[in-house]
């Protein structure tokens, strides 16, 4: 194979305001604005609405010509008019775009000048992420955002809440983030979590609409995240640089562990909470964490050895690559299109105890993949809506995990965290490899019991 270092051809990433849309989503009565053109905010809505299948509400200071020449600051300052006045947001989260960045718009001063001015009204909040498309991809731009609310919002406090953790949940879906913030509360603690987009982007029908669901955080309990005992941070990717910040501003310390998928990386989160707070899990987090144990254990023979490939956001591929192993299957190849090496070191070490060679590679994409599978291929794909086109051509059975997934349904309402999440994630496995068998008999194998 020959090794291509300046063209994407079906890449595993997307631009990075979208991770920054979807964390602005879970601040309560946020709405997020894209300081750029309409077509990015455009495109940023569709491609949320199209994975979690809610209406996604944005606005964007819509630049023409003129504002690309001589700067987008009356957009912004005419947009924060529009939106105070008419949608009454308690947050506008600006993140930027390739353009709006390229022409160097500061965010900062243009904001500072627009509430001098009275066009900020009192007690609303304008927060904002640099979140320059041409680096990074969508994890980065979330990450930026979630440190963006850090940075508005930790205040420093000397008093510390022994029953407080706030918790970075990570790049997940909506089931993820209440799954998380359920196990946490279980332990008899109260978590900050966010984002948390938990209730905004999964809302019930009631037959009335909300513009602002009565999900996400809410700014009082953004600001009183500096007076937590501990911060839980999951995933390297999306959420080390808000914990670092928060301990350096407002001394709360952090632990990094990974998004919690499978028994050992939930074992590492609950660990890192009752060595920092002193809590217990409960009987009941014990019992599901034995019946997961158990199903694992029971499926094992569909499972082993069986050779996966992995794509899509780093921190999840990680934790999903762990859950694999633990389970004797084989994540042969590991891709993402997030840059950053900690994903081959991590994924190395995770890796070192399988009896296999894995190909790990970050800031790459599905067309590299799908090379790699037509020199020697898979038993299963587990990736984002985008491995579709590599399962029909290879004739792979395909599990959708992660960010985005356009065509199924379900996904960001069945966490595939924690224990109770586990069980679903692996049924979801087992469930595709025995329709596969079933696919594949000969009449003279086809059975009843498998
Ligand atoms: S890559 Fe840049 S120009 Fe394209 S949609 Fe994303 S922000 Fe807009």
């Amino acid at each position: 194979m020959t090794t291509r270092q300046a063209l994407r051809v079906n890449p595993a990433k997307t631009c990075q305001p979208i991770g920054a849309m979807y964390a602005a989503l879970g601040i309560n009565r946020c709405l997020p604005h894209s300081h750029g053109s309409q077509g990015c905010c455009s495109y940023h809505r569709s491609h949320l609405t199209r994975h979690y299948k809610e209406p996604v509400m944005a606005s964007t200071s819509s630049f023409t010509e003129g504002a690309s020449v001589f700067g987008g600051s009356p957009n912004l300052r005419q947009s924060l008019k529009t939106i105070f006045q008419v949608y009454d947001p308690d947050v506008v989260a600006v993140h930027t775009t390739c353009l709006s960045e390229t022409i160097g718009d500061d965010i900062p001063t243009i904001v500072k000048k627009a509430a001098d001015d009275g066009i900020v009204p009192e007690g609303k909040w304008v927060i904002h992420a640099s979140t320059p498309s041409y680096v990074g991809s969508h994890v980065t731009g979330f990450s930026n955002m979630v440190k963006g609310m850090a940075s508005y919002f930790t205040r420093e406090s000397s008093v510390k809440h022994k029953d407080q953790v706030n918790i970075l949940p990570g790049y997940v879906e909506p089931s993820d983030m209440r799954e998380i913030k359920g196990m946490v509360s279980e332990m008899g603690l109260k978590p900050l979590v966010f984002p948390d987009t938990s209730d905004v982007l999964d809302t019930p029908k009631t037959g009335e609409y909300h513009m602002y669901p009565r999900g996400g955080i809410t700014v009082p309990d953004l600001m009183k995240t500096g007076s937590s005992l501990h911060t839980m941070a999951l995933g390297q990717f999306s959420s080390l640089d808000a914990a670092s910040y928060m301990d350096h501003k407002a001394n709360v310390p952090f632990t990094l562990v990974d998004i919690p998928i499978g028994v050992k990386a939930t074992d590492r989160f609950l660990q890192g909470i009752m060595d920092a707070t002193g809590a217990e899990p409960t009987g009941s987090m014990l019992d599901d964490r034995g019946r997961l144990v158990d199903m694992m254990t029971d499926y094992q023979h569909y499972l082993y050895g069986k050779k996966v490939a992995l794509w899509g956001d780093p921190d999840q591929v990680i934790s999903l690559a762990e859950f694999l192993v633990s389970m004797g299957m084989k994540p042969v190849y590991l891709v993402t299109g997030t840059p950053g090496k900690v994903f081959e070191k991590r994924l190395t070490s995770i890796t070192s105890d399988g009896n296999f060679e894995p190909v790990i590679a970050q800031n790459q994409d599905l067309f590299y993949l799908h090379q790699l599978i037509k020199n020697e291929p898979v038993d299963l794909l587990m990736g984002n809506t985008y491995g579709k086109y590599i399962a029909r051509a290879e004739d792979i059975p395909f599990v959708r995990y992660g960010f985005p997934i356009l065509d199924r349904a379900g996904h960001s309402y069945f966490p595939s965290v924690g224990y109770r999440g586990g069980m679903h994630l692996l049924s979801t496995i087992v469930n595709t490899i025995l329709d596969r068998m079933d696919r594949d008999a000969p009449e003279e194998r086809f059975e009843l019991v498998l």
